[in-house]
Order: C-alpha cells, then structure tokens, then sequence
C-alpha cells in the first residue's frame, strides 16, 4: 500500500530506517533486530541504498524481505547521482515485481573515497526531482517519498531556494517528505512553518537520530549539515567522561524520547526513527511514546 494512504489513516506514527549490512554474514543479526524493532508497530520501514556501504541488490533483497516474510509496508531508497535510466528502470521494476509499493528518491551523494558511484552509467539525472519525474511515469501507482533539509541542505544556495526545489519535488508527484536527522525541535517547527507558507501542503515526517555513541557522530552529522545544540552536547560529553559508552546512549535516547514526544504533541504527523539497526535502544524510545504495542494490521 501506498504510504500515503497510510499517513491519511493513522493519527500519530513510528516509522523505521534501517541500513542494509555489507557483509552477509551479519543478516540473521540483522533480521533478529529487525524483528524486535517491528514487533513495535511502525507504519513502515525503509531501507538505505548505498549508505554505510550497502549495495543495490542488498537494499532489494532486505526490503522485499520485510514486506513478503515480516509483512510490513516498506520503502527503498534509491539515489540517482551517477545513474542511468536504464539501470534506475531495471531497479524500480524489479520493486515492483517484488511488491514493495514505495520508494525514496534520493539524488545520493558522489562517494567519499572517490569510487566509482553506486549505478555506474551515463549520469542523465541532476537531482532528485529528475527521478521523481521518471519514477511517476514509469510506475504511476508507487508511492514516492523525498528528502527534506529543516537546517539546509548543505549545497544548496539559500534556505529559499532549497525550500523551492523541494516544492518542485512534491509537485512533480512525490506524496511526502522525510527530514534529515535533527537535534533541536525549534528547527524543525521553523522549517515546517516557512514550508506551509510557501505552499507545501504534504506530510512533511522528522527524522530522528539517537545518539549512542559519541565516537560516530561528528562523521555523521558533519556530512549531512545537522548541528548539535552546545548544550547537548557537552551533556554528551561530560556523559562519555563520567561512563563511557553506556552513558553517552542513556542521555541520547533521554534526548530522542523527548524531541519524540515534543514533536508528536507539536503537530508533527508521526516520526521517523534512524535506528541505525539498534533495537534496545529504538524500542525503548517507541515504547516510551505509547505509540508501540502489538504487531497487527494496525495500521
Ligand atoms: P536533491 O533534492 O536533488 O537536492 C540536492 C541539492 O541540490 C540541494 O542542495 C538542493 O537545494 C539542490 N537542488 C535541487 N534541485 C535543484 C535544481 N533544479 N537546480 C539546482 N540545485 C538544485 N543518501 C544515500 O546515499 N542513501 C540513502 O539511503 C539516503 N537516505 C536518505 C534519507 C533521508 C530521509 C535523507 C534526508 C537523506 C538521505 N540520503 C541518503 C542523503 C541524500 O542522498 C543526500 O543528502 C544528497 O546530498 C541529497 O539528496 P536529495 O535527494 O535531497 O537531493
């Protein structure tokens, strides 16, 4: 089913990211935290493509997997940057066949290291919107999901203009949006209010990231453009000093619990959770919303 049609069905939702790990070997773990992450109801799950080194062929066989063994309603990530049309067909239709019913159409990123990008061909595709347009056409019954930037994306020219493309990227046919991952709610409320006032009238879903270890953060949150409030993080930081680790997470899910709660009472239509594959830590948040409960055809 289209999540769209899902996010005019349920009043306030959880919704799961997860990446696809590299190596196979790691997959039962990564099914056995999937499942205890789905045993809290989300309204659906995504799944990375090419982020944390994931393949193509992985981010299809995890997502048809959720869907046909876990049942639950599933996205695909799917990045454009380096792409041709040809290869982004043979993946949109291979979802297809596979009955997953929605896709995230990314631009992507060009590879840190300089390899070669995930599809390798011709490059017809300049941003995001050039995939929306071709997925609609192609496959008018998928549902389409879009980035959102409530700080800016990092290149773009002005908070404006960034706010303008992604307009054009839900115009062309996108049904909602995700937000990149936050720390400070006001931002994310600013950003929707600036959105409704220029004319963006589609679910626009935050994203957010538990912080659970501070080692990882600074390479996270860098390359997509988030700040971390100071006084965030030095609670992190006198944390990490006082316990190591296992303090670092108390006062990340403490502060994803809260930004969670706040944002759910402020109006925001559900939230979208970068479990990064952690179950504890994601379960415990859900649970602490009240939203979890048993799987079922709940949603
Ligand atoms: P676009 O919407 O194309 O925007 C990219 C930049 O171009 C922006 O600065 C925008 O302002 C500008 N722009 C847009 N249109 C135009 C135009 N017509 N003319 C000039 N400039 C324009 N990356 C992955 O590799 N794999 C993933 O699975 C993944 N999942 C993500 C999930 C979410 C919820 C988010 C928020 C990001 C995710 N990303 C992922 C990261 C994403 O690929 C990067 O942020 C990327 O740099 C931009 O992708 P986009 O789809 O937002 O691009």
């Amino acid at each position: 089913m289209r999540i769209a049609e899902l996010l005019r069905r349920k009043e306030k939702f959880i919704s799961l990211e997860f990446f696809p790990p590299r190596d196979r070997a790691l997959w039962p773990a990564f099914f056995t935290a999937a499942e205890k992450l789905c045993a809290v109801n989300p309204l659906f799950v995504s799944v990375t493509y090419g982020a944390m080194g994931s393949t193509r062929d992985n981010t299809m066989e995890i997502v048809a997997r959720l869907k046909n063994e876990c049942d639950l309603e599933t996205m695909a990530h799917l990045t454009c940057m380096g792409a041709s049309a040809a290869s982004v067909n043979g993946f949109l239709d291979a979802l297809v066949r596979a009955g997953v019913d929605n896709v995230l159409a990314l631009r992507g990123d060009p590879p840190a290291d300089g390899a070669a990008c995930p599809f390798d061909g011709s490059g017809n595709f300049r941003c995001a919107a050039d995939l929306v347009t071709l997925i609609r056409a192609r496959h008018p019954s998928l549902g389409i999901g879009v980035a959102a930037y409530p700080e800016g994306h990092p290149e773009a020219p002005s908070a404006e203009e960034d706010l303008a493309f992604l307009k054009r990227k839900l115009d062309l046919g996108a049904d909602f949006a995700i937000t990149q991952l936050f720390f400070d709610n006001s931002v994310y409320l600013d950003f929707t209010r600036r959105a409704r006032a220029a004319g963006i009238a589609k679910p626009l879903i935050p994203g957010i990231l538990p912080i659970l270890n501070l080692g990882t953060i600074d390479r996270l949150i860098s390359k997509c453009g988030a700040h971390l409030p100071p006084g965030y993080l030095s609670r992190l930081e006198d944390a990490h000093r006082r316990g190591g680790p296992a303090a670092v997470a108390e006062v990340g899910i403490a502060h994803a619990k809260t930004q969670a709660r706040d944002l759910l009472e402020r109006g925001a239509p559900g939230v979208h959770l970068y479990t990064l594959n952690k179950a504890e830590a994601c379960v415990e948040i859900v649970n602490s919303l009240g939203l979890g409960g048993n799987r079922g055809r709940g949603r």
